[in-house]
């Protein structure tokens, strides 16, 4: 296939490809902010780690690139803060960014007050480094669960156009019971809706699992990832690609943790540029907004406006 080029040059709008629409994502993040786990738990150590994510979101800037195809940059504040001209060469590429928080905190474990801080705090010093709005968040972890519903009345408050933190399957510190397409989602307490672009499931025996991203992509052979991107466009609906610049780091420091969690965290790291790339030589990718306006074209140019 040759059609590398051609397949990704143009957003959603691109006349002469009529191939279904995914969405290409990636948490801007360090090796260390790991949630849940103690060895990298404190925040005044993370100036003194050694950092992976400026070298290896280059990386990840020049596979687009090379692709022709853009993406949404989720950019944790503290990250925008320490890198900024990195936040600005996403934006200079013609990149779409949004937040990933400041601290990288589970918003279930915030309270609302501490929620709207850390956003707050992260859209003003994502957008001074890029010099451009940002208008969508991912929740570390998609740690947006049951009971946390106030969060997109916060994500409204910020003047946010859209969300894209629901996997739609508990999961390991997260995950919130929706439907798999994009959706408006209805939940906040004021009553108020979002466009939500949810993570991509797949069935694999009994079980609904995620197939398109982080750990699972990078545990996954090619082979089954195409089958639940080929799964999902027989419905009609896009897969959503999200990994952060550890996904590509296999030299990515270990930090101590539990033999399960170190398997999900470390399966594969020489796979997922690879992987990646088959993805993008074979399927159609957009940013999330992109999507998202494909599939609720309405509601999201009714919400811009906020
Ligand atoms: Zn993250």
């Amino acid at each position: 296939m040759n059609a590398r080029t051609p397949a990704n040059s143009d957003d959603a709008a691109h006349p002469a490809d009529e191939r279904p629409l995914n969405a290409l994502s990636f948490d801007i993040e360090d090796w260390f902010h790991l949630v849940e786990i103690d060895a990298v738990a404190n925040v005044d150590d993370w100036p003194g780690f050694p950092s992976i994510v400026e070298r290896r979101t280059d990386e990840i800037l020049g596979i687009c690139e090379e692709f022709g195809v853009k993406a949404t940059f989720y950019y944790l504040g503290w990250i925008a803060e320490r890198y900024p001209q990195l936040v600005r060469r996403t934006v200079d590429a013609g990149h779409e960014i949004g937040s990933h928080s400041y601290w990288h905190r589970k918003v279930s474990d915030l309270d609302e007050a501490n929620f709207r801080d850390d956003l707050t705090t992260s859209i003003k010093v994502i957008e001074d480094a890029g010099g451009a709005p940002v208008t969508s968040f991912r929740a570390p972890s998609f740690s947006i669960t049951p009971g946390t519903e106030w969060a997109f009345d916060v994500l409204l408050d910020a003047g946010l156009d859209y969300d894209a933190s629901l996997f739609p399957v508990a999961r390991e510190n997260g995950g919130y019971p929706c439907p798999i397409q994009p959706h408006l989602f209805a939940e906040a307490p004021s009553g108020r809706t979002l466009p939500e672009l949810p993570m991509s499931l797949m069935r694999l025996g009994p079980s609904q699992v995620g197939f398109s991203g982080g750990g699972y992509l990078r545990l996954f052979p090619g082979w089954l990832i195409r089958r639940g991107f080929e799964s999902l466009h027989r419905r009609g609906l896009p897969g959503v690609v999200y990994l952060h610049p550890r996904d590509f780091a296999p030299d990515s420091p270990v930090v101590p943790m539990s033999a399960s969690r170190r398997f999900k965290s470390y399966i594969g790291l020489a796979s997922t540029n690879r992987k990646l790339r088959m993805l993008l030589q074979r399927y159609r990718f957009a940013p999330c907004r992109d999507v998202l306006r494909h599939h609720l074209p309405e509601e999201t140019s009714t919400c811009s406006t906020s």
